[in-house]
């Protein structure tokens, strides 16, 4: 049971967000199967998204928004339209960052009678994904005219939450394996962490089958044999792909519900967004909506309510009915499929079976210790100077050497977009203007000070221009950097 709030008449208070585009016409279905079920919630309905970006609030939630959704604690959302031209952050991530909602739940069950390429295959499985943190923090930055970055942040803490959530969720609804799909052979750190991370979590839970793959062959895997997968756990941006390809697995968007939680907030939405060029015509399916609706009612504790309106779901496709998405022929339109489910309320569907919960979903909880990890000792060894120039590598590399020279730095080696480039490799790299020069302690075990630092970096002042810093840590006696493509192999190497 998750946490939300009644009022005075014991009511459970739930914000309801009707979105954009189709949002409107499919969170309108939930509500109307929500009351057909007979419970009664206090919605508290509230703007978001295309209107509140055009009435001039740039991050697309009002403050009353914010204010029902920090009394409430739960919503019921439709899709956001970040429209173009009015602010740049979208509505979506300002929510799900604002409430630290930092795992985003997607189930998808074959649906019956919705025939994909996959039908009969079983598919259920659910997709654990990080929410907040990854490239989807949004921290870019140009650094020359003609180089971008966007900073992948990933934290020890972040991973810990939602590996633990994915294991919860592998209790909560019986299933006995996790998969956690990274990319940690390449990205070491970041994508190593969410790896090590799992591993370590899933000592935790002895009952459940703990499996590591590289999130390219998840998505080859999920594509050849998706009855292998019961719940897969992965970083924000992984996540965001792969749970669009499962909602393809199962016959598309229109399929594919889901929950963003947090410590103690849930707000339940489709996958899918606006869908515009169907938005307003009673065309869209509203049956992603409908399911998300099921799992904010379980998260309400009205579990016979979220069972009776699944199943009276599933009786419904069992009869052959459907929405246009499905097919243009014979397609019912959002109300009248709608209708249909209402109807088909109190029955039981034939062969298809309603999701299964052995217990209630227990959130995780996790220290609210900011310094997360501890470590006993740290040494800073170097650093990483990000320089924009349109010189040739070994003029560069030659300037840096000279430098250096009479201070405790050398330079170890320059890259160019991750390739080591100096001291030359011989190899051609197509450079471009933009540079991460290297330097480290000539003595291996020299703690560097953050004055030696500076006086290096003052003196390349003078003759390049320079955009970023990266210092180079030990913890724990452990390198806290990657090798440049190329580089040799011990930092001292
Ligand atoms: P989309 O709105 O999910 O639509 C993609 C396509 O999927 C639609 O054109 C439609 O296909 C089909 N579709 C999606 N939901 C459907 C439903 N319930 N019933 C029937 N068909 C459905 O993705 P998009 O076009 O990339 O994004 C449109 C807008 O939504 C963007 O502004 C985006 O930022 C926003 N968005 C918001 C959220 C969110 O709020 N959580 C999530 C994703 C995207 P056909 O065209 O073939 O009919």
């Amino acid at each position: 049971m998750g946490i939300f709030r009644t009022n005075e008449q014991g009511l459970k208070r739930v914000t309801l967000i009707p979105g954009d585009g189709i949002g409107p016409e499919v969170t309108a279905a939930a509500r109307r199967l929500i009351d057909a079920a007979g419970v009664k919630l206090a919605w508290e309905e509230r703007l978001a998204g295309a209107k509140v970006f055009k009435a001039g609030n740039p991050t697309g939630v009002p403050e009353e928004t914010i204010e029902s959704l920090r009394q409430t604690r739960v919503a019921l959302k439709g899709p956001l339209e970040t429209p173009v031209g009015y602010g740049e952050k979208s509505a979506n991530v300002t929510l799900r960052k604002l409430f630290e909602t930092y795992g985003n739940v997607r189930p998808v069950r074959e649906v019956p009678g919705v025939k994909t390429p996959f039908s009969g295959r079983g598919v259920d499985l659910v997709v654990v994904r990080e929410n907040v943190e990854d490239l989807y923090a949004g921290i870019e930055h140009l650094q020359t005219p003609g180089v971008a970055q966007c900073l992948k942040l990933m934290s020890k803490k972040g991973c810990e939450k939602v590996v633990r959530l994915a294991f919860e969720v592998a209790v909560s609804e019986g299933r006995s394996s996790v998969h956690c799909a990274t990319k940690a052979n390449i990205m070491k750190f970041t994508e190593g962490l969410m790896k090590r991370t799992f591993e370590e979590v899933a000592r935790e839970y002895p009952g459940i089958k703990a499996h590591h793959l590289l999130v390219d062959n998840a998505a080859h895997q999920l594509v050849r044999a998706p009855e292998q997968f019961e719940v897969i756990v992965t970083s924000n941006m992984n996540g965001d792909i792969l749970s669009d390809l499962t909602s393809g697995l199962i016959g598309g968007l229109g399929f594919a519900p889901g929950a963003n939680l947090g410590a103690d907030i849930a707000i339940f939405e489709a996958v899918h967004g606006t869908a515009p060029t169907i938005a307003g015509k009673d065309l869209a399916n509203p049956t992603a909506e409908v399911l998300s609706a099921v799992m904010l009612l379980r998260h309400l504790d009205e579990h016979d309510a979220a069972t009776r309106i699944e199943n009276a779901v599933l009786a419904t496709y069992e009869q052959g009915l459907f929405t246009c998405d499905v097919k243009p022929e014979g397609a019912l339109g959002t109300k009248a499929f709608t209708d249909a489910i209402i109807q088909n309320l109190g029955k039981t569907p034939t062969a298809a079976k309603p999701a299964r919960v052995v217990k209630p979903l227990r959130l995780p909880t996790v220290s609210t210790d900011r310094d997360f990890v501890k470590v006993k000792s740290r040494r800073l060894a170097g650093f990483d100077v990000f320089v924009e120039s349109a010189t040739d590598p070994e003029s560069l590399g030659r300037a840096m050497d000279e430098l250096c020279l009479s201070t405790p730095f050398k330079l170890k080696m320059i890259s160019n977009r991750g390739t080591q480039v100096y001291p030359l490799t011989g190899t051609p790299t197509d450079c471009v203007d933009h540079w991460r020069c290297r330097f480290i302690t000539r003595a291996e075990t020299y703690q560097l000070k953050s004055e030696e630092l500076w006086d290096l970096l003052s003196r390349i002042q003078k003759h390049f221009a320079w955009m970023h810093i990266e210092k180079l840590q030990e913890f724990d006696g452990a390198t806290g950097w990657t090798r440049a493509q190329g580089e040799g192999e011990t930092p001292g190497a």
